[in-house]
């Protein structure tokens, strides 16, 4: 759950046009409804089902966002229903299984059938099957450049940064400051690798939540009085296969995988 505390970090994930089909008299008015709890994002007509779906500004409940995530599920899987599933394969770097499109994200296989149902061996949840369908969707095919860029030199991503580094990167953190065999047992368990040196960091590893989407952590532990810090940066392309709300929805739903191991290891 988005846990917002200003309405200005719920006013940045508007549209700003000030148009009031929600019935108030501009967007700044509404986002601190939101933070009242006296409106929901979802009663924002204007705003896309994946952004709606991050909450009502921490007033409203984790089974009320799943449910919005679920929808937009459905109808991404209604999407897959009316497109050639094999003449996606080989743009998203999948490969046909009895009729079925296998995707790999981190190292296990995802299936994804012409009625857009996904099965793996994973557990499935919407933070992660709705990017992974929005890809399948409309991925442009680009293959990655090796060049490492933050969520906030992305298109849009100044807008999404504040939530990404609250929800993504602050957990992590976190997590790998409690438990020194992270990145060793990230790297085992969900077929990552060790990057060459990059930004001076301490630790370095590279994921694929999906194929063509890798994603490049750095840790850099905690020296004398300086703090520890991590980073979760994307290649440059990124954004040709997910708009950058749903990366931060994909980063969502992979931390909280890690947590969630993190967790039981620990
Ligand atoms: S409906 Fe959305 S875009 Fe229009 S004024 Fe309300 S919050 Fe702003």
């Amino acid at each position: 759950m988005v846990q917002f505390k200003t309405p200005l970090e719920i006013y940045k994930l508007l549209p700003r046009s000030n148009c009031r089909q929600c019935y108030l008299p501009s967007c700044l008015a509404f986002a601190t409804a939101v933070l009242k709890g006296e409106k929901r994002l979802a009663d924002c007509p204007c705003l896309p089902a994946e952004t709606a779906a991050l909450g009502d500004g921490g007033n409203g409940g984790r089974a009320s966002m799943d449910r919005n995530m679920e929808e937009v599920f459905q109808r991404l899987q209604g999407e897959i229903a009316a497109i050639d599933l094999a003449g996606r394969a080989s743009a998203v770097g999948g490969r046909m299984v009895e009729g079925r499109l296998a995707v790999t994200c981190l190292g296990k296989d995802f299936l994804v059938g012409p009625d857009g149902t996904v099965t793996s061996e994973c557990h499935l949840n919407p933070w992660v099957t709705v990017p992974l369908l929005r890809y399948v969707l409309a991925s442009t095919g680009v293959a990655p450049v090796g060049q490492w860029v933050s969520m906030r030199e992305l298109a849009d991503g100044p807008t999404w940064n504040p939530l990404f580094v609250q929800r993504c990167e602050a957990v992590l953190q976190r997590l790998a400051d409690a438990q020194p065999h992270l990145f060793a047992d990230l790297v085992g368990m969900f077929s990552g690798r060790r990057a060459a040196p990059v930004f001076d960091a301490d630790i370095a590893i590279i994921l694929a939540p999906l194929p063509k989407v890798p994603v490049l952590i750095c840790h850099w532990r905690a020296e004398d009085d300086l703090e520890s810090r991590l980073g979760i940066f994307f290649d440059r392309t990124a954004d040709c296969h997910l708009g950058v709300e749903l990366l931060h929805t994909l980063g969502v739903g992979m931390v909280t995988m890690f947590a969630r191991i993190g967790h039981l290891h620990g």
